[in-house]
C-alpha cells in the first residue's frame, strides 16, 4: 500500500512499526461553536482511512483530540457570561452528534488538551532541561527553534527564509530570543482558566498539546499523523520540534494533509464568514450524502462545494442504497436452495465473505467453493465480481484513491442490477449483497434506508393518546408521550388542538 508523506514528498510503502498494529493521530476541531464542512473533511477522509486499515486486517489505535481551552473558546465564553469548560462541553457534545451522522466512528481515544495538563507540564520540563525551552521574566515559556536543527524539515521552509520574514508569523510578546520561538506555556490574562505550574500560573500553547496526547496515547514514535494541510505550518513543524527534541526519536513515520474544502475556490473558513456548518447541510440533506460527496474526490486535490456536487452525490448514493435495498428484498424472498447440505446460514456465509487476512480479505473464489446452493452459472457470476473488488482495493492501495475506490462500487452496483433477479438462489443474493455492503462500509456509506417514521404513524399515536385522556386513563396516555418522544417526537398541547414536530 502506497501513501504520500508530506515529509518526504512522495508516495512511499506503508510499514507500520509492528506488525498487525496502526497507530494514527489526526488533530482535531477547536471546540467553540458548530464544526463547518471543511472541518469535517478530515474526519472524513481519515475516518475512510481507517476503515481500510481495518478492513486489511490492521487493529488501528485512532487518537484525535478536542482543542478544549483556547482563545476563541474564553472568548465567546466571556460573551456569553459562562464559563469555557461550559462552551467546550457543549461544542464537543454536538460535534459528536456530527460525527455520529457523518457515519464517523468515534476514536479508540477522544482526549481533552484541560485533562492532560500534568503531561504538558512534563513535556515542557524536559525540553527547558535539554536547553530546547526556556522561561521569560513574565513566566511564558517558548521554545528555543533555532536550536531543533531538523525545523523546517516538514513543511520544506528554511529557517533563515523564515527569519527574515518574521512578521508573518505570530509575534506573542517581546520577551522572546529569537523571533522564531513560540509558546509553550503562557500566563493567565484577567479571568481566564489556568493551572499552576513551576514558571507561572497559565495554560498551555496549541502545539504541546498535540506531541502530548500522542505521546501518551500512542508512544514516542507514531505511525501516522494526519490532518488538514494548513496545519503543516506552523503546528505540526511545531509539534516535530518539540516531541522529537523531547523523547529523542522521530516522531511520526507518515504525515498525511488533506486539501482545502472551497468555496468560491476559497478556502471554506469561519474567518472569511464562507462557511456552511454541518448543521446547515443536516438541513437539506442526509448527511451520508456530504461524506459521499466529500469521498468523491482525492483527499490531497481541493474540491469545491456546490449544490451541484451536493445533487450529484446524492443522486449516485442514491443507486447504490437502492441497489443494496434490492438485493436485500430479494434474498429475502428468495427460497433457500434445498440440496444435501443445505444452503449454510446467512451469519456464517456473510462471515465468509467478510474473512480477511493481513494479506487482505480472502477472494470470492475461495469463498464460493465453501458455498452450497447456488447453481454453476451464479457461481461464475460471482467470480467476476472479483475485478470489482480488486479495483477497489488497487484505488485503495494507491494513497486512498476514493474517488476511484467509488467508480468500482458504481461497477459492482451495475453488475448487481444486471444479475440479481427473483429467479436467482438466495445464496448468490446473499454474497453479492455481502459483498457491496463490504465495500461500503470501507467508505463509511450505510446501505439500510433508516426505518421512516410516517406522519400518518404518529398522528394514529396522537388519536389514541386523546382517547386516553378522555377517559381519564393518564397513564396510557403518558405512555404514548414517552412512546412518541423515544421516536423523535415532541407534543404541544393547545387550545387548537395538539401540535407535534420532530426534534
Ligand atoms: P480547526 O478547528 O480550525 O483547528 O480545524 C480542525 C481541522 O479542520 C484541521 O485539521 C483543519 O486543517 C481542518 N480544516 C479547517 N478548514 C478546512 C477546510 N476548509 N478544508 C479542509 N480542512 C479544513
Ligand atoms: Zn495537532
Amino acid at each position: 500500500m502506497k501513501v504520500y508523506n508530506t515529509l518526504t514528498k512522495r508516495k512511499e510503502e506503508f510499514i507500520p512499526l509492528e506488525e498487525g498494529k496502526v497507530s494514527m493521530y489526526v488533530c482535531g476541531p477547536t471546540v467553540y461553536n458548530l464544526i463547518h464542512i471543511g472541518n469535517a473533511r478530515p474526519m472524513i477522509v481519515f475516518d475512510t482511512v481507517r476503515r481500510y486499515l481495518e478492513y486489511k486486517g490492521y487493529e488501528v489505535n485512532y487518537v484525535s483530540n478536542f482543542t478544549d481551552v483556547d482563545d476563541k473558546i474564553i472568548k465567546k465564553a466571556s460573551e456569553e457570561g459562562v464559563s469555557a469548560g461550559e462552551v467546550a462541553e457543549r461544542y464537543i457534545a454536538e460535534c459528536k452528534k456530527d460525527m455520529a451522522a457523518m457515519n464517523v466512528k468515534p476514536a479508540t481515544t477522544h482526549p481533552l488538551a484541560t485533562q492532560e495538563i500534568p503531561g504538558m507540564l512534563d513535556m515542557i520540563s524536559v525540553l527547558i532541561e535539554k536547553g530546547y525551552a526556556y522561561a521569560a521574566e513574565d513566566g511564558t515559556v517558548y521554545y528555543r527553534t533555532r536550536n531543533f536543527k531538523r525545523y523546517g524539515k516538514l513543511s520544506g521552509k528554511n529557517i533563515d527564509d523564515l527569519e527574515a520574514g518574521h512578521r508573518d508569523i505570530q509575534v506573542t510578546g517581546d520577551l522572546k530570543e529569537d523571533p522564531l520561538d513560540f509558546v509553550l506555556w503562557k500566563p493567565k490574562k484577567e479571568g481566564e482558566p489556568y493551572w499552576e505550574s513551576p514558571w507561572c500560573k497559565g495554560r498551555p500553547g496549541w502545539h504541546i498539546e498535540c506531541s502530548v496526547m500522542a505521546k501518551k496515547y500512542l508512544g514516542d514514535e507514531i505511525d501516522i499523523h494526519a490532518g488538514g494541510e494548513d496545519l503543516i505550518f506552523p503546528h505540526h513543524e511545531n509539534e516535530i520540534a518539540q516531541s522529537e527534541a523531547a523523547n529523542g526519536t522521530p516522531f511520526a513515520r507518515y504525515w498525511l494533509h488533506n486539501a482545502f474544502l472551497n468555496i468560491d475556490n476559497k478556502k471554506m473558513s469561519k474567518s472569511l464568514g464562507n462557511f456552511f456548518t454541518v448543521r446547515d447541510i443536516a438541513e437539506k440533506y442526509d448527511l451520508q450524502v456530504l461524506r459521499f460527496f466529500m469521498l468523491s474526490a482525492h483527499y490531497r486535490s481541493p474540491l469545491n462545494f456546490s449544490a451541484d456536487l451536493m445533487d450529484a452525490a446524492k443522486n449516485g448514493l442514491e443507486r447504490i442504497i437502492t441497489t443494496a435495498e434490492n438485493l436485500r428484498h430479494l434474498s429475502e424472498n428468495a427460497a433457500a436452495a434445498e440440496t444435501a447440505e443445505g444452503v449454510r446460514p446467512h451469519a456464517e456465509q456473510a462471515d465468509a465473505a467478510s474473512a480477511e487476512t493481513s494479506d487482505g480479505p480472502r477472494r470470492c473464489q475461495e469463498q464460493m467453493d465453501a458455498v452450497t446452493g447456488i447453481t454453476d452459472e451464479e457461481r461464475e457470476f460471482y467470480v467476476q465480481t472479483d475485478v470489482y473488488v480488486e479495483k477497489f482495493e488497487a484505488s485503495m492501495e494507491d494513497d486512498f484513491n476514493t474517488a476511484d475506490a467509488v467508480s468500482a462500487v458504481f461497477e459492482l452496483v451495475k453488475f448487481c442490477n444486471t444479475h440479481a433477479d427473483p429467479s436467482r438462489s438466495k445464496a448468490f443474493l446473499e454474497a453479492l449483497s455481502a459483498r457491496l455492503t463490504q465495500l461500503s462500509d470501507v467508505l463509511g456509506i450505510i446501505t439500510e434506508r433508516e426505518e421512516e417514521i410516517l406522519d400518518a404513524e404518529i398522528e394514529q399515536l396522537i388519536a389514541e393518546r386523546q382517547a386516553a385522556r378522555k377517559e381519564k386513563n393518564f397513564a396510557r396516555a403518558d405512555e404514548i408521550r414517552d412512546q412518541l418522544a423515544a421516536m423523535g417526537i415532541t407534543l404541544k398541547d393547545t387550545r387548537e388542538g395538539v401540535i407535534w414536530k420532530r426534534v
